[in-house]
């Protein structure tokens, strides 16, 4: 998914940085640089500050156009030393991390457009973008190095990708809203459960009636945060029907052994 986010260098000086963003890239899992007419690349100083990520230097794509590098893509974001530079909609860098991330897990494409160390972005390349984004920085020293701003930027998306990837895929997000399936337990629900837990509880020797030690009460806690959907409960019902019948030495599932 990552690999549907390219990063844009325009027209960059110093061959250093450019190996710098590499690096940066690399670290955050980006892997597609474009380079618009770089004043001098490849370069032995790219090399060096790429420092481990020479196969994104060699991978580079080189274009003479700001237009040729954002070819494909549904979402072009481009970045501002400066503040409200021109009025445009703007992005701070986590929500441009959430927005790159949603659009290129649709399959979409999406440019991260930095500038020029010395001028930045023309306001021509800036009227190109969708979005700004400004890293908040010191108004009074508010310019970071180019490698610097792709680190951050990248940092964001590596963020928001990284917390798509721990939700629940959509597959199961659907499972879980089927009606029926997820609906919350009710509290007679969970108070019926209440009682079979505490029957049970008493029956394996857990809980002394004549010494309960609020233990009840810390498990209504813990159930009650829980949201216990009704699939859920039937697994917990289950697992005490099935504990009571042992108790009791009647046939219960596991009948070997
Ligand atoms: N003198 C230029 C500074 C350019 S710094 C100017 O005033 O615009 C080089 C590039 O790094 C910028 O074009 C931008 O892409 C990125 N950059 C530097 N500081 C940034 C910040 N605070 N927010 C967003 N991007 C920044």
């Amino acid at each position: 998914m990552l690999e549907n986010i390219r990063v844009v260098l325009v027209n960059t000086s110093h061959p250093g940085n450019i190996g710098g963003a590499a690096r940066a890239m690399k670290n955050m899992g980006l892997s597609r640089l474009v380079l618009v007419d770089p004043q001098q690349f490849p370069h032995h100083e790219a090399d060096a500050r790429a420092s481990g990520a020479n196969d994104i230097l060699e991978s580079a794509q080189v274009v003479a156009t700001l237009e040729d590098a954002l070819v494909g893509c549904s979402l072009v974001l481009g970045t501002s030393a400066r503040d409200r530079r021109i009025p445009w909609p703007l992005l701070d860098p986590r929500e441009c991390g959430t927005k790159s991330v949603e659009e290129a897990g649709q399959g979409l494409e999406v440019a991260l457009v930095f500038g020029r160390e010395y001028a930045g972005l023309t306001n021509e390349e800036l009227q190109r973008c969708h979005y700004h984004v400004h890293i908040p920085s010191n108004p009074d020293f508010s310019s970071l190095n180019l490698a610097a701003a792709v680190q951050v930027l990248g940092y964001e998306v590596r963020m928001a990708w990284l917390a798509a990837e721990g939700q629940p895929s959509k597959v199961e997000k659907e499972e879980l809203n089927a009606p029926g399936n997820d609906t919350l337990s009710t509290s007679d629900e969970m108070e019926r459960f209440y009682g079979q837990l505490e029957q049970t509880l008493e029956g394996i020797g857990f809980l002394d009636p004549s010494n309960p030690r609020h233990l009840m009460a810390r498990l209504r806690r813990l159930y009650g945060r829980s949201a216990v959907s009704r699939s859920e409960m039937n697994i917990l019902r289950g697992i005490l029907t099935e504990t009571q019948k042992v108790v009791r030495g009647e046939p219960h599932k596991r009948k070997d052994k």
